[in-house]
């Protein structure tokens, strides 16, 4: 009896695809009149619609554009049909809404404090801080506030304090610090009763009081009660009594002027230089996912194009420092010269914007919209503007890639330094900061001049570098104009998405 192709089953019915170039392999099962499955027949595939799903002479199916499509098998007389839907799906709505990422809530930290066998007794006794002081810098009043007013009120921080222990090695030798290099040298600290699991994160806080202090995140080895603590804590030194990173010195602000070069600011703020230490390394541990690394400043150069790099700078001492890790002297987690606020981009990053406080732009074409201060309590607080190519071809990098755009005011305690009259002009505009995806975002210089010396360095100019009315921002992907102050201290903008 010859076999005579009756029916035919495919794999599957029903394709959906939601990217471009997606493949699914069908397969074709035929059967003759009795049902007995022919392993030999020839089958042959088409598609109704090849710019919706093409399929190949061996049921190879690929995604081409959003649709349906059939694609059907044949040998002989019989036949059999799957479904095919393609849709990329949509970005999510445009206008307020919340960030991409989860939310980062509440740490709830260990506090290891040291000191060293070279800090003379009667110093330690005098003027080294106790842990309760130091317990009230790191999650004290002043610290609640500037956490609060950076997340929304979305963030907390609270710890424990365990010290001091005297480090087994000298902290000052041959003109340097030695627990920059050394913290894995400090072991069997011995804390009856104490259990890792009920905390997020550690910090070894190292007091001395001479030389250099430093601070960085991770990299944290040390054992207690003869188990090492967590990678990844927070290392952060202090020094008692002069003027550096980690000292309880307020913060005074440089003003880099023409007339005044070299010269301290006059504004200070009620925010140890300490604290403003541990608020960067501590938001350095945060989101390890994604990676919150420095605030970087760039010069745009006549045409208002991005440029990669500040020119000019190479032949300058610490050119990589200023320019690449710690060039944005308006944020906390740049060179926080200007300024102690955190950005948008890093906001957005750790869940702190919302409903209320971003404007997402996800679609080509204008829109126009109304931002509040950074630091304000009200309205839309950043703008962010999503490519939408970007977006479509790549979720991963979708997020946090494009454009911030945010208004920083002097008379924000964060941000006081804006008063400065070399500063003033940036409060009068928007500041526009491009993230290429990762937590590195770049402020964008609106007025390009060249950079000057100050303190001995070469630093970019960053006294007048926002978007104010008049001005035109406009690249390859967006233009950004007809700004307009509204006397609230909110700015209207239009911005265009280019195609
Ligand atoms: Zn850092």
């Amino acid at each position: 009896m010859t076999q005579v192709a009756t029916s035919i089953e495919l794999s599957e019915s029903e394709l959906t695809f939601a990217s471009l170039a997606a493949t699914t392999q069908l397969t074709a099962t035929v059967k003759d009149q009795n049902g007995a499955t022919m392993t030999s027949a020839t089958v042959t595939w088409a598609t109704s619609d090849a710019a919706v799903a093409t399929v190949s002479s061996t049921g190879l199916v690929t995604s081409v554009a959003d649709g349906t499509a059939t694609i059907t098998a044949t040998s002989g007389s019989a036949n059999a049909t799957a479904a095919v839907t393609m849709a990329i799906p949509a970005p999510a709505e445009e206008g307020q809404q919340g960030a991409d990422y989860s939310t980062v809530t509440n740490m709830h930290l260990a506090v290891f404090v040291v000191d060293f066998p070279d800090t003379p007794e009667a110093v330690k006794a005098n003027s080294f801080p106790s842990t309760n002081e130091l317990a009230d810098l790191m999650f004290g009043e002043r610290m609640v506030t500037y956490l609060d007013d950076m997340s929304y009120g979305a963030f907390t921080v609270t710890g424990d304090m365990f010290g001091y222990f005297t480090h087994q090695n000298p902290g000052f030798v041959d003109g340097r610090i030695v627990e920059l290099v050394g913290v894995a040298s400090i072991n069997s600290i011995t804390v009856p009763g104490f259990d890792i699991t009920q905390y997020d994160g550690v910090v070894l806080l190292s007091v001395h009081d001479q030389g250099l202090a430093g601070a960085r995140a991770g990299a944290i080895s040390f054992d207690v009660n003869g188990s090492p603590v967590p990678i990844g804590g927070l290392f952060v030194s202090f020094k008692v009594g002069s003027d550096c990173l980690c000292s309880l010195d307020p913060l005074s602000f440089s003003i880099p002027t023409g007339a005044d070069a070299g010269i301290e600011g006059t504004s200070t703020i009620d925010f140890t230089r300490f604290q403003r230490t541990f608020a960067h390394e501590l938001f350095h541990t945060l989101r390890p996912e994604v990676g919150l690394g420095h605030a970087n400043s760039r010069t745009n150069g006549g045409s208002f194009d991005y440029e990669p790099e500040v020119t000019g700078n190479e032949s300058v001492p610490g050119y990589s420092l200023l320019n690449r890790e710690y060039g944005n002297l308006y944020d906390v987690m740049g060179k926080s010269e200007y300024g102690v606020s955190l950005n948008s981009v890093f906001r957005d990053l750790l869940g702190w914007t919302n409903q209320g406080n971003r404007y997402s732009i996800k679609s080509y074409g204008q829109h126009n919209v109304t931002i509040h201060p950074l630091n304000g309590s009200r309205g839309v607080r950043s703008i962010e503007i999503r490519i939408p190519y970007d977006y479509a071809d790549n979720y991963d990098l979708r997020k946090n890639k494009g454009y911030f755009l945010e208004v920083r005011r002097g008379d924000d305690q964060w941000d006081n330094m804006l008063l400065h009259p070399e500063l003033r002009g940036n409060n009068d505009g928007l500041m526009v900061l491009k993230t290429d995806g990762g937590g590195w975002p770049r402020l964008l210089d609106m007025s390009p001049s060249p950079n000057f010396p100050f303190y001995g360095q070469i630093v970019p100019d960053l006294r007048d570098v926002v978007l104010k009315p008049g001005m035109v921002y406009e690249n390859d992907q967006i233009r950004l104009s007809h700004v307009v102050a509204n006397g609230d201290g909110s700015f209207s903008i239009d911005v265009e998405v280019k195609r």
